[in-house]
């Protein structure tokens, strides 16, 4: 069966919520994401308390009839440069991997990270068609036929058609 894909998932970016620095101002806010298909959640953040981590942020939002509140867990790991970066611990049972981005297919009730969603990017998938492509164009283009300029005879383009396809059909034999 083909993977859910990436691109076709709700997704939160722990930099775009973070964006007007509130995870540094330690003090609770509420705030909302919306996507360009009309989805969108609101959220809470938290400091946490316990101190176990730098805050929560409280999801909230309806699927399929039901209210969901789940909390996710932000830390932070000191940068190179300075400052801060911050995480997401993925709240999928038994996961809590450190991302930076969590996704929720269309059709699952849970923001998780990719490997929880067994999520697949789609520029992988079809990489090996493209590869495929970019070979044939550029085959041709040696070969002068996609080129005006080469001024190629016929013959001469007919002879070099046929070195492209039996590279090709050497290539695909391997
Ligand atoms: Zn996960």
């Amino acid at each position: 069966m083909k993977k859910t894909i990436v691109e076709d998932c709700l997704m939160l970016d722990v930099n775009k919520l973070n964006k007007d620095r509130l995870f540094h101002k330690g003090q609770a806010w509420r705030g909302t994401v919306e996507w360009s298909g009309g989805s969108s959640i609101g959220y809470e953040g938290h400091p946490d308390h316990d101190g176990r981590y730098d805050l929560l942020i409280i999801l909230s939002y309806r699927f399929q009839e039901e209210d969901i509140k789940i909390p996710v867990p932000i830390v932070s790991t000191p940068c190179h440069v300075g400052g801060k970066r911050f995480w997401f611990l993925c709240p999928g049972a038994r996961c809590l991997r450190r991302v930076g981005k969590l996704y929720k297919p269309l059709d699952r009730r849970l923001f998780l990270c990719r490997h929880c969603h067994d999520l697949s990017y789609e520029s992988r998938q079809s990489w090996d068609s493209r590869c495929e492509a970019n070979i044939l164009g550029d085959a041709l283009e040696i070969a002068g036929i996609l080129d005006p300029r080469s001024g190629s005879t016929p013959k001469q383009q007919f002879r070099q058609a046929s070195r492209v396809l039996r590279y090709l059909f050497k290539k695909g034999m391997k």
